[in-house]
């Protein structure tokens, strides 16, 4: 069998809510799974985060999926409906949707089913993405409070677009537009990422809405979830399926590109980017052979790397490769490969076996 795995850590999991809710003692926690728990698995994230006040995912057929997996917490579709069938399916389902434009009101203004549905109401305060205007907040809102289909305590929201760089004034203009948008308008905030719960304690709300946090990854340039009290979630590892020894001058994987400045073994580990490990890489990505570093040299092809063992002279067929996760940041390795944590744990295929720890 092929060694590839990744190992969810339920207990890091469960210990990652425990320290959001100890950063934002005052509000509730929407754990966000969307893109299947951030490819951590999304009914096995769901059941190690039961204790989350609610789910935030991004589409209906996540919410069916953690409707049969017995999840009863609120769940939010945070793109909210995109056509009349979906306010049918959310009701089946007992979703919440998110009412980010004027064309979602009049498709619920359109909807002859009076049982109400529970609706977020979506402020677009600068990162122009999904949003109304602050201005229209008021008359949006009378407009859907109007309507019989819709629950009368509607959660105010916006979205940050730069709040992992704790010092930019683009997120204090971003809570401004929102108080100055919702001020005197009744019903739940909710402004906050993870980043925001880390670094804008002013700006939590009564919910935070948490992904990365919860999987021990940080966005925020040079830190990595640790740095904050998060433990990864995930471990990527594989093993070692050959050990060569290669002359000085010789040329190591796909387009002849790396070439040993030595005599040097070089290790060959059952991963690639058919796993999702990047192919994209700077050249100086970590791994760790038996529990210490080794960089990855040539190119990453389909099923294995390289690896550069002049530092594991003893390494041999079947040791361990850890790719990140328990002793090697996620972050650090996205960052040699040009893009974040979230990408990587995200890309990890189908192929590879997903196995569960309690630590
Ligand atoms: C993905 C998402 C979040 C979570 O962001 P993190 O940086 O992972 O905490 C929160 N709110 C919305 C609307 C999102 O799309």
């Amino acid at each position: 069998m092929r060694a590839t795995s990744a190992t969810i850590h339920l207990g890091a999991l469960r210990e990652n809510l425990r320290r959001v809710r100890e950063l934002a003692p005052g509000a509730r926690v929407m754990a966000v799974v969307k893109a299947d728990g951030y490819g951590h698995g999304l009914e096995r994230v769901a059941r190690a985060l039961e204790g989350a006040d609610a789910f935030g995912v991004a589409g209906i057929a996540d919410g069916q999926r953690l409707r049969a997996a017995g999840v009863s917490q609120r769940i939010v579709v945070l793109s909210g409906h995109d056509e009349a069938a979906d306010l049918a399916e959310m009701r089946r389902l007992r979703l919440d949707t998110v009412v980010h434009s004027d064309a979602q009101v009049d498709l619920l203004a359109a909807d002859a089913d009076p049982r109400p549905l529970r609706v977020w109401l979506k402020l677009d305060t600068g990162m122009h993405r999904l949003g109304i205007a602050p201005e229209r907040a008021r008359d949006v809102h009378a407009r859907l409070r109007a309507l019989a289909c819709v629950e009368p305590d509607i959660t105010l929201m916006t979205h940050f677009a730069n709040s992992d760089v704790f010092d930019d004034a683009m997120t204090t203009r971003q809570v401004e537009r929102f108080e100055r948008g919702v001020s005197g308008l009744d019903g739940e905030r909710s402004l906050s990422n993870s980043a925001g719960v880390i670094g804008w304690p002013e700006a939590h709300g009564q919910w935070v809405r948490v992904g990365g946090a919860l999987y021990g990854i940080s966005v925020v340039a040079g830190r990595i979830g640790a740095d904050f009290g998060f433990r990864p979630a995930m471990t990527l590892a594989t093993r070692l399926v050959a050990v060569n020894r290669i002359r000085k001058g010789e040329h190591v994987g796909y387009a002849a590109a790396w070439q040993a400045p030595e005599d040097m073994p070089i290790g060959v580990a059952a991963i690639g980017y058919g796993d999702g490990y990047p192919r994209h890489s700077d050249g100086a990505t970590p791994v760790l052979v038996n529990g210490t570093r080794a960089l990855v040299v040539g190119r990453v092809s389909m099923d294995l790397v390289t690896i550069d063992l002049r530092s594991h002279p003893d390494a041999k067929i079947g040791d361990p490769v850890v790719l990140w996760g328990r002793g090697l940041p996620v972050e650090e390795v996205a960052a040699h490969a040009g893009t974040i944590g979230y990408e990587l744990t995200c890309g990890v295929t189908r192929r590879v076996r997903f196995v569960e720890d309690d630590a």
